[in-house]
């Protein structure tokens, strides 16, 4: 099944500084550095790793970052279709101090001048033979117009419902499978118990939920299915989680898009997001195709 990721795609510009600066303060970083990042961008190259055949539908600005975020694409992605607009492409900056707390502002007019119409003519296009994987990133109305059509073209959809904009959720009714962390399945339904949380989360119409627990690995609850089920995560050294939600849902696409049962597409997904968590980054730490191809191996014949 070819996948087709809509989403954002960004530079994340980080500065590493001894400590935050002082209101109206101007202080010199340790260290900086940009990176490709955006969830649509990061989740599109983690499923592309699995071998899955992917497309990129995403949003630039005519400018320098715009070209850079596209030649970075291109080194990972067979197939970027861009809408380019005369804006600022997104950037987020991330500040990151000794301790290792960090705060992040993010530039997104892109994605909030993402065109429903343009993007509900192509999800309309998908068909039963490929899947629509979309995040919070982009305005309500587009992501729900791009589900309405890819569902009523025969497509799949999964919607990683993050980031959260609880004034602006999608229609979970769109969506054959819903990713959340566990706090946004708390924001989301008010329930602390995960098991609760991912009933009221189908009984808002989600196909199957799939809550993420950090290190304790996801808990899944499929259409019709009467309890949930825990699959727990390899147990590893964590030095950055960052990313982690990332790799986890492009390699549960990819393995669904290869035809791999959801269940052992989970349990690829988790094997590949603890091998990310062991390293520094958020692409950077993203398995390569060829640890990608040993995971797969390693999770059919298990
Ligand atoms: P989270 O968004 O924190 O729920 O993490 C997403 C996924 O990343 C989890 O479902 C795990 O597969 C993986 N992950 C996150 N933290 C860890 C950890 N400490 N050890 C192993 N896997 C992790």
């Amino acid at each position: 099944m070819h996948v087709h990721v809509v989403g954002n795609a960004c530079v994340d510009t980080t500065f590493r500084v001894g400590r935050f600066p002082a209101v109206g303060e101007t202080l010199n970083a340790v260290a900086s550095a940009d990176g490709l990042g955006g969830k649509g961008a990061n989740q599109a190259i983690a499923a592309a790793r699995t071998g899955a055949a992917v497309t990129l539908w995403t949003a630039l600005g005519k400018d320098a970052a715009g070209a850079w975020i596209r030649g970075r694409l291109g080194r990972e992605l067979s197939d970027v279709r861009v809408n380019e607009f005369d804006l600022a492409s997104d950037r987020s900056i991330i500040v990151i101090d000794a301790s290792g707390e960090n705060f992040i502002v993010s530039g997104v007019a892109c994605s909030e001048a993402f065109d429903p119409i343009s993007q509900t003519a192509l999800a309309r296009r998908i068909g039963p033979g490929g899947i629509l994987v979309m995040q919070g990133n982009l305005p309500a109305a587009a992501t729900n117009a791009c589900l309405r059509a890819a569902q009523q073209s025969g497509a799949r959809t999964i919607l990683n419902a993050s980031p959260i904009d609880e004034a602006a959720l999608p229609d979970f009714d769109l969506v054959d499978m819903l990713v959340v962390n566990q706090s946004e399945a708390k924001a989301l339904t008010g329930r602390e118990d995960m098991a609760a949380a991912a009933g009221a989360l189908a009984a808002k119409g989600a196909g199957t939920v799939v809550i993420t627990l950090g290190g304790e690995g996801c808990l899944t609850l499929g259409p019709g299915q009467a309890g949930s089920v825990r699959l727990p995560a390899p147990r590893v050294e964590a030095l950055d989680t960052s990313g982690a939600g990332d790799v986890f849902c492009g390699c549960l696409v990819g393995g669904i898009s290869k035809g791999m049962s959801v269940t052992s597409s989970l349990k690829f997904a988790l094997e590949a997001a603890a091998i990310s968590v062991t390293r520094p980054g958020t692409l950077l730490s993203c398995p390569s195709a060829s640890e990608m191809a040993a995971l797969v191996d390693q999770t059919e014949l298990s």
